[in-house]
């Protein structure tokens, strides 16, 4: 292959020579020969060859340049210097040679060259014209060269070049005029639509399309009645005007006519004949005018001798005019006004059904925008999820710099941001603030209810966003929104942006919706968590529960498995608590229970976890704490509990407990074992007189108590 890559590379690039270079050779060739024909005076069948072969290849050239396949420079100078051949052979032969009457047709070849080849390719050409002129008259005529050659070739040039300019100039002004028709037509598609009320105010791109997709659908509905009319009734014109948005004037919408002296500019809607129309909204009907007579929509005087013009009316409202008109002097029949009254009911409710569709096509996208907004609210389950998802849908909706979220506290009066965000930082420091309810936009709005700024503008100078103490970036555009969840103000919903009118009349409604949506979802996630607090915590204590306890539990001694670390389980239980309850009261026993889980609070580490397991025992995992650690934390436990006193009607209540201790892994490999070993270590502090901690011993069950030094009576 590497061996190959040389061979292969050359035997293509003599082939690509032979193919961009077959015409030159055959042209200077065939151009040698004919030199040679014309100085030996044999002019015959091979000469025709010779010029046959040429033409072949001319035709073949100008084929592959049409097809636009092959756009290649050779292709150009071929068909140069093949057709300067053709013609050099034809001037010599039939038209009386090179100072002949004919000679200058060379001048015509050059020209037209230049008017569409590359500038190699012209002046390629030129050389070669001038060349096979030179040589003739050299070799084959034996007349002076320099005097006539340098006329010639100035000449040429000359030609070549004016062809040049002109051409080209053409072409740049023929594209100015296109891009300008474009533009004109664009700009007046884009001024219909608003004038058929179909606009909000072309607030993005898709808006802009569709827009203009309906005006386009009117115009052909249009275009389509007016055509009809015109070749029904033998119309001149059939035109429908149509007023701006401020009633002002009238302009053409479309029109079907034979005439080109209309002209397109918009005119007052008092002038002139069609002025009756207008301002009366009734028809007028002329007939037999004179020939100069002047309408409003004709350059000049106009060719017309009847006219008759029909209000376009919408709900008792002039909207615009059809106007049709005619060269013959008789008036329009009643039957004929009949039909040009239907055509203008039909265009005006062709203009309302494509008003309705922007409407309802406008209504889906914002439909749409909310309905994934809903799910992705609906989708989140925490507080955070719910204020992500709810910013990230409000982005569909508008565009903004700033979000916050506040909620507001009904019994303390008080208000906490929650969620900040901004381009530039200048508010996400203030996550976590609060504020007492006050006059500021935020305390408001959760008192009425209702959206502030109106129409979303922000005067920083004179209006106040949380409080006074919390500068708010001076930028133009603010909404603060209610989120209300059955008519209680949860908080608000806060957008902020640095461009004007950021948030007006068209995506206000839908933000207020998503408001909403928020609310609600902001109080479903509150909920989730309450319940999921309520499923994990014990009532009375404020603790783990069992279900909380057995679910960590078992991850722990899982992880302290894996990392080879101590870990231990503390089982407490009151002593002769049924007593308590049998002399005080249940209520007093609750009392003491909480009292006890209190004390576990505060003793243990923040790395321990505390579960009321049931009635008044409770179970603490510690973990990296090994047998020694663990015996200190429920000697602490103990002596506290046994030293605090509670009061009841029925006078102190003094209780003690007794605790059971289990390591990992001396004691258990898994949550059960541990749990049973503790269990059982428990019993044995119960057996051996109570008010005492006890650790499992793992040979044969028996259990050991601390020192006597350490015990303490209760
Ligand atoms: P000991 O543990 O020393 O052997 O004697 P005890 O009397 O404490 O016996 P045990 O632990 O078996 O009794 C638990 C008693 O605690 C039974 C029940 O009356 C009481 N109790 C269980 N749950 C609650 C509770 O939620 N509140 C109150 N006030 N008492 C409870
Ligand atoms: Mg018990
Ligand atoms: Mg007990």
């Amino acid at each position: 292959m590497n061996g190959m890559d040389p061979l292969v590379r050359a035997t293509l690039s003599v082939r690509s020579l032979g193919r961009t270079s077959v015409g030159a050779i055959v042209s200077c060739g065939l151009g040698a020969y004919w030199v040679f024909a014309v100085r030996s005076g044999h002019v015959g069948i091979d000469s025709a060859i010779a010029a046959a072969t040429a033409a072949s290849l001319l035709i073949a050239r100008v084929v592959q340049k049409l097809s636009k396949r092959d756009d290649a420079h050779y292709i150009e100078r071929d068909v140069g210097m093949l057709s300067g051949l053709l013609l050099m052979i034809v001037v010599q032969r039939f038209a009386g040679g090179v100072d002949g009457p004919w000679a200058a047709s060379v001048y015509l070849l050059m020209a037209l060259v230049a008017a569409v080849a590359r500038p190699l390719a012209i002046v390629q050409t030129g050389l070669y014209i001038l060349a096979l002129e030179a040589s003739v008259r050299a070799f084959s005529l034996h007349e002076p060269v320099v005097e006539p050659m340098v006329a010639r070739a100035s000449f040429l040039a000359t030609f070549a070049l004016a062809s040049t300019v002109v051409v080209r100039a053409e072409v740049v002004r023929i594209r100015h005029a296109a891009q300008g028709k474009l533009d004109a037509e664009l700009a007046k598609i884009k001024e219909d639509a608003r004038s058929y009320r179909l606009l909000g105010a072309g607030e993005n791109k898709s808006e802009d399309r569709l827009e203009r997709a309906s005006a386009l659908e009117i115009q052909k509905a249009v275009h389509y009645a007016l055509d009809l009319l015109r070749r029904t009734l033998g119309l001149h014109t059939a035109v429908m005007l149509w007023q701006n948005t401020r009633g002002t004037h009238l302009r053409i919408s479309e029109l079907s006519t034979e005439s080109d002296a209309i002209h397109d500019a918009p005119f007052p809607v008092g002038d002139g004949v069609l002025a009756a129309v207008a301002l009366n909204k009734e028809r007028v009907a002329l007939s037999n005018l004179r020939p100069s007579f002047k309408v409003p929509y004709y350059d000049g005087p106009s060719p017309i001798r009847s006219l008759l013009a029909i209000p376009a009316l919408e709900d008792g409202n002039l909207r615009g005019i059809l106007a049709v008109d005619r060269t013959t002097a008789d008036p329009f029949t009643p039957h004929e006004e009949e039909l040009v009254q239907q055509a203008a009911r039909f265009c005006v409710r062709a203009i309302q059904n494509e008003r309705v569709f922007v409407q309802l096509e406008r209504a889906k996208v914002e439909q749409g925008k909310l309905y994934r907004a809903a799910q992705a609210l609906g989708a989140a389950l925490s507080e955070k999820e719910v204020l992500d998802a709810a910013v990230r849908a409000a982005r569909e909706i508008a565009s903004f710099d700033l979000a916050m979220v506040t909620l507001y506290d009904d019994t303390a009066k008080l208000h906490q941001v929650v969620a900040a965000t901004s381009e530039n930082g200048e508010v996400d420091d203030l996550v976590g603030a609060k504020f007492q309810h006050n006059s500021g936009l935020v305390s408001m709005v959760v008192q009425n209810r209702f959206p502030l700024p109106y129409k979303g503008e922000y005067d920083g100078d004179r209006q106040v966003v949380l409080t006074r103490n919390y500068p708010w970036p001076k930028i133009p555009s603010l909404l603060v929104l209610p989120l209300v969840l059955h008519d209680r103000p949860l908080g608000t919903l806060i957008l902020g942006a640095r461009r004007r009118h950021a948030f007006g009349d068209s995506v206000r409604p839908t933000l207020e919706v998503l408001a909403s949506h928020l609310a609600v979802s902001l109080a479903n996630a509150r909920m989730v968590h309450k319940l999921e607090t309520m499923a994990t915590t014990d009532g009375l204590t404020g603790l783990f529960n069992k279900r909380a306890m057995l679910e960590e539990g078992k991850k722990k001694i899982a992880a302290s498995a894996r990392f080879g670390r101590k870990m231990s389980l503390l089982v407490t239980d009151i002593d002769f608590f049924k007593k308590v309850n049998d002399t005080f009261g249940h209520d007093v026993g609750d009392v003491v229970i909480k009292g006890l889980g209190d004390i576990l609070k505060r003793q243990k580490r923040t790395t321990d976890m505390v579960a009321r397991f049931g009635g008044e025992e409770f179970v603490v995992l510690c973990e990296q704490t090994d047998e020694a650690g663990a015996m200190l934390l429920a000697e602490r436990i103990r002596e506290e509990l046994g030293k605090t006193t509670f009061h009841s009607d029925k006078g102190p209540v003094n209780v003690t407990c007794s605790l059971g201790i289990a390591t990992f892994p001396e004691a258990g490999k898994d949550w059960e074992s541990m749990f049973k070993a503790a269990d059982e270590a428990l019993y044995v502090s119960k057996r051996t007189g109570r008010n005492k901690s006890s650790a499992h011993v793992p040979t044969r069950g028996s259990t050991l108590t601390p020192p006597p030094s350490k015990r303490l009576a209760g």
